[in-house]
């Protein structure tokens, strides 16, 4: 049996997979902050082909041939049976892992940042402006435009610019312009340094700064790197290719389980496989979506209206929430930290199609160090959530003697993210309980939405 299932250029998938066309129940509309109509993504900030992506409901959205050409540098990604890890787990458990890690930026972000970054270009567009917190999006947003020429501007959190300077370094190698953030760039990022010339920053602040830069310039628009449908619509390469993968195994998974900060990685890999059950081709098929017991959106998240950002600037979506002014405790996932999900996630939740775990940090590592002495490859923490719950249903096989597939979504490496390791590895990491209090305080700000 083979260790790695690989596919030829050829067999890549020729068209997005939307969602949009087959759920049992149309998506809730967005709401304008201001009017609560429901409304587009603010033109100003995004491509039109961006936006009616978003709203689509055809089945099947062409990739153009540029993206596909660029897609080749990295895609396909392989598929793996993690046979050593099986070994040293005893289980009677198939278990495959689909890796975005061989991405040039180490993560699946470059998937959609590549597709962002070509719509924007074909519009006219010069420029776009972004957040990052820890860089993972950043970076691979740094290496889309450079593909189609764009220039970038990244409004990076002070704190980790200063802490984290190796994400900062591969953004500058490829081109963009990255600054602390708050920066002097802006008016809301010189009035926050006006009363707190300190202020080590946020991800709300630089959001707030990237918007009014795109608001501020005809040839600047925004992008983001998850939570909207465009986001998971371009992320279905990864599922498409993981479905003829585990056919080529003959091992279509029982069990599918991945990691979800604002839910791109992993609704990539399942939005193809949960068409099969919701056609009830596949009714037993098990969809684990795998958070931080720090940040539990889903698990302990309302679903509710709120605003897409912390500064309440952004639509309004129905979602689980835990309050849009939440700032979560500082995990080591940093890809895990959004106060909301994707909403095409938490409508797949509502409806019953797939369910949420959360898990704390320190297992977490445990299981990653584990994936890392057994597999090889260090996964980002952002992954190691996954890992975890992954060990935990191999070893329920183990007892149950069930020989269940199980397919793992393993979103990136963690090579920039040692840091953590040598916290875990000295016995620094500590765990964080669910901050209760803070939740119930935040969720008394989400926005009065007429029935
Ligand atoms: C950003 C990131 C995530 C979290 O974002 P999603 O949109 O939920 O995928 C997960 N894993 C990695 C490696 C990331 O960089």
């Amino acid at each position: 049996m083979d260790t790695k299932i690989t596919l030829t250029e050829k067999e890549m998938p020729t068209a997005w997979y939307n969602i949009q066309a087959d759920l049992p129940e149309p998506m809730p509309p967005l709401l304008h902050p201001g009017t609560k109509e429901p409304t587009r993504l603010p033109p100003p900030l995004f491509a039109d082909e961006l936006n009616t992506q978003e709203f689509s409901t055809e089945r099947y959205i062409d990739i153009p041939e540029e993206i596909q050409e660029i897609y080749k540098l990295w895609r396909p990604t392989p598929l793996y049976r993690a046979y050593r890890l099986e070994k040293a787990l005893d289980t009677p458990a198939n278990i495959y892992y689909k890796y975005e890690g061989v991405s040039p930026a180490g993560s699946h972000k470059l998937n959609t940042a590549t597709a962002q970054a070509y719509y924007n270009k074909k519009e006219g567009i010069k420029r776009l402006a972004t957040e990052t917190g820890a860089g993972q999006w950043g970076s691979a947003l740094a290496l889309g435009c450079q593909f189609f020429g764009l220039e970038l501007k990244v409004y990076m959190v002070k704190i980790s610019y200063e802490q984290k300077p190796y994400r900062r370094i591969m953004m500058e190698t490829w081109g963009a312009n990255c600054v602390a953030s708050p920066s002097e760039d802006t008016e809301i990022g010189r009035k926050i340094l006006k009363e707190d010339p300190e202020c080590t920053g946020s991800l709300g602040m630089a959001i707030s700064e990237a918007i009014e830069d795109a608001f501020s310039r005809d040839d600047t628009h925004y992008a983001l790197g998850s939570v909207v449908n465009h986001v998971l619509l371009h992320q279905t390469v990864i599922g498409q290719e993981a479905m003829k993968q585990v056919e080529k195994a003959d091992a279509y998974p029982d069990i599918i389980i991945g990691c979800i900060g604002g839910g791109s990685n992993f609704a990539g890999v399942y939005l193809p496989f949960v068409k099969d059950k919701i056609s009830g081709k596949k009714p037993n098929l098990q969809i684990i979506n795998v958070e931080p017991e720090a940040c539990p959106t889903v698990t302990k998240g309302p679903y509710t209206w709120d605003y897409g950002d912390v500064a309440g600037m952004a639509p309004i979506c129905l979602m689980n929430t835990l309050g849009h002014t939440f700032v979560p405790p500082p995990v080591h996932a940093g890809g895990l930290r959004y106060h909301g999900m994707a909403p095409i996630i938490c409508h797949l939740h509502k409806l019953g199609f797939v369910e949420a775990r959360a898990v704390y940090q320190i297992p977490t590592f445990e299981a990653a160090i584990q994936f890392a002495r057994t597999e090889g490859i260090i996964p980002a923490p952002e992954p190691a959530h996954a890992i975890k719950v992954m060990i935990d249903e191999a070893l329920k096989c183990k007892e149950s003697g069930e020989k269940k597939n199980i397919l793992l979504a393993l979103s990136g490496h963690g090579h920039f993210d040692l840091g953590s390791y040598e916290k875990y590895l000295s016995g620094e990491l500590e765990d964080y309980e669910y901050p209760k209090e803070k939740v119930e305080e935040a969720l008394k700000h989400l926005p009065q939405v007429p029935a």
